[in-house]
């Protein structure tokens, strides 16, 4: 007896061997290749650049409230490879126009003989995006995922450059998470840093071999924004939400309709850091949910709040920043928090009315309070309730309101996800541009909702108002931002401040330790359409006159962008180009000074360039200098230093 089972034993491992199916998609120019396996009934996926493995056997599936569709899976079958071509244009990326080619495959996995889910691969040269589209069991045309199976398992000696999500109902009047934690870098994989995982995007370096990128995209309010949990194998493995987020309202688990789709997991995988920063995946294999309902116009801004805090707010102090805005020839001003009670509706649209007369327009803070946290500045109670939201929004299309910032999110749970939508939607009813604050990352946002401007999720300028700590990290900080937070959205920092100090007087407070070059390369260095920028009226007259005219044309929107050079948390080079002109920019955190040749081929043999650098002292200059025919400049860049070349 004990004999014949086994046989049967033995002979039920040769069926499931047998009857493994494995399937390989390339990308076009056949070098990234994802290999999936049902092996043992777990589907299991490997991703590889040019023969080495980036990515080793990693879980793919799901455990719902109808099933647990991540063992007992077979796959039944696999589509023919299909080349899918595409070409968008969009405006408030790191790229104006994109040509997108892949190659797609659909492999369809069952359980028990019936159909439960598609994952759909869509291969690109330096990306892989998958997804899920989950099937009706019978009648049940609804399910809850309580855990995605699916994981990222790193290489042994590859280590990690990772932000922690933060402690839910923590922080600021209990407003985490928010996205506003410390990188660390270089980790082993297996460490174990956050018992609250990981946000995204998240990076890692595959020892000499190159790097990967991992987020997601396409994420609305049908289904809630993951993070990353981390084990001590070296595997990263999908999480939702935390159930106390949003003081625990809501579901933490995603619901989603049958037949329904998951959002994009993304892969970027390069031998360099370059496809990381140049990759547009998070746009690629998401679309436009609705039509712009006017043509949205983007620029620089100025914004007391970051230097004078809430006391600035006040209708004359706004109205000095119309004015510096207006002299500095820029399109907006953000009035920050408080203005409903230290400003005033009729006084507001007098503000408005005089911002219009100098060619300013107003971006008005606003608190997406809720009842998930103590956030207690006004204007509170409105952006989370469709009436008094569209009213509001009314009131600002009548008085030529351009944008809106909402501040004070808080969760990643799908009634969350619900409301920035919601807000997206009715803003754009209204013709208003939508920038969030204290909230997640965007997730594919800029092509999907096209009134959306920008996110903060980072921890932006406003720390360096509150902390020299954070003054002292600036740079750091700065080199990890284009690597990670930066390459998968646009990234509202309100920095390249040329103040000294963090305060109005200019002599007291936080005390800035970086250069004034360094904050112009700043203004190309970090991506978003609209730039309220940390600059004071004062600086008209204390900054260098070069930089107040750098700052003054600075473009912020991007028609293409290039990876010259860097290491996360080191120091970064980059090119990023608005119609036929180009900015070179880089910065330096390393203790010793940066010496570099870099090449300039994107320019011409003999072109003029403007060059701005710092010198041991970081003092400033500007000089002309003509480019040789090999395109080669030597470039020196101090600690806290910059450089600039237009
Ligand atoms: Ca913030």
């Amino acid at each position: 007896m004990k004999k014949k089972l086994l046989i049967c034993g033995v002979l039920a491992m040769m069926l499931t061997s047998a009857s493994a199916l494995e399937k390989q998609v390339a990308s076009p120019n056949g070098k990234l290749v994802v290999t999936v396996n049902d092996n043992g009934g777990k589907p299991t996926y490997q991703v590889s650049l040019d023969g080495k493995v980036f990515l080793e056997n990693s879980a793919l599936g799901m455990n719902t409230n109808i099933g647990d569709f991540s063992q007992g899976m077979t796959m039944s079958e696999a589509s023919a490879v299909k080349a899918i071509s595409d070409s968008y244009q969009l405006d408030r990326i790191k790229k104006s126009h994109v040509d997108y080619h892949a190659n797609q495959q659909v492999m369809t996995f069952t359980k028990n003989g019936k159909k439960v889910y598609d994952i759909i691969f869509q291969v690109i040269d330096n990306d892989v995006a998958f997804r899920y589209k989950l099937y009706p069991q019978g009648d049940t045309r609804c399910l809850v995922v309580k855990q995605e199976a699916t994981s990222y398992q790193m290489p042994k000696e590859a280590t990690s450059f990772l932000c922690p999500q933060m402690n839910p109902m923590t922080g600021f009047a209990r407003t985490a998470p928010s996205y506003e934690s410390n990188y660390a870098l270089d980790v082993p994989v297996g460490t174990q840093l956050s018992r609250t995982g990981y946000t995204f995007p998240c990076l890692f370096k595959n020892g000499n071999n190159g790097w990967v990128l991992l987020s997601e995209t396409g994420t609305d309010a049908g289904y809630v924004a993951c993070r990353l949990m981390g084990k001590a194998d070296g595997s990263y493995q999908i999480a939702n939400p935390m159930p106390e987020e949003m003081n625990g309202q809501g579901s933490a688990n995603p619901a989603l309709n049958l037949p329904g789709e998951t959002p994009w997991r993304t892969i970027t995988v390069g031998k360099t850091l370059a496809p990381i920063v140049e990759t547009t995946i998070p746009f690629d294999v998401v679309s436009p949910k609705y039509k712009a309902s006017k043509k949205y116009e983007y620029g620089k801004g100025t914004w007391s709040w970051i230097i004078g805090m809430d006391g600035s707010c006040n209708f004359n102090e706004q109205k000095r920043y119309i004015d510096f805005a207006a002299a500095m020839g820029y399109q907006t001003v953000l009035v920050d928090a408080l203005w409903d009670t230290q400003i005033g509706y009729p006084k507001m649209e007098e503000l408005a009315k005089y911002g219009k007369s100098k060619g300013v327009d107003l971006f008005l803070w606003y608190n997406s309070n809720g009842c998930w946290n103590d956030a207690p500045q006004g204007p509170r109670g409105i952006m989370d309730n469709t009436l008094k939201r569209r009213e509001a929004m009314a009131w600002m299309q009548k008085n030529g309101i351009r944008g809106i910032k909402v501040d004070f999110f808080g969760g990643d749970k799908q009634e969350m996800m619900k409301l920035y939508e919601d807000i997206l939607i009715d803003a754009n009813d209204y013709g208003i541009e939508v920038i969030f604050h204290g909230c997640t990352l965007p997730r594919g946002w800029e092509r999907m909702y096209p009134n959306y401007v920008a996110s903060e999720a980072v921890l932006a300028s406003e720390n360096m108002h509150f902390s020299q700590g954070m003054c002292d990290a600036e740079a750091r900080n700065a080199c990890i931002h284009p690597f990670v937070r930066n390459t998968v959205g646009s990234m509202d920092f309100g920095g390249s401040t040329l103040n000294k100090y963090y305060n109005s007087n200019n002599k007291s407070g936080s005390h800035r330790v970086t250069s004034d070059v360094f904050a112009l390369a700043t203004s190309v260095l970090f991506q978003a359409p609209v730039q309220h920028f940390a600059l004071a009226p004062n600086n008209l007259t204390d900054a260098p006159a070069w930089a107040i005219d750098f700052m003054k044309q600075v473009p912020t929107t991007w028609d293409d962008t290039r990876f010259i050079d860097g290491y996360p948390g080191k120091y970064v080079i980059m090119a990023r180009r608005h119609g036929d002109k180009w900015y070179v920019v880089g910065i330096n955190a390393e203790k010793q000074p940066l010496k570099k040749r870099i090449s300039l081929n994107m320019l011409k043999a003999g072109s003029i360039v403007n060059v701005y650098s710092d010198d041991a002292k970081l003092e400033g200059s500007k000089k002309q200098v003509k480019l040789g025919k090999k395109l080669m400049l030597d470039v020196t860049i101090p600690c806290n230093g910059g450089l600039v070349i237009e």
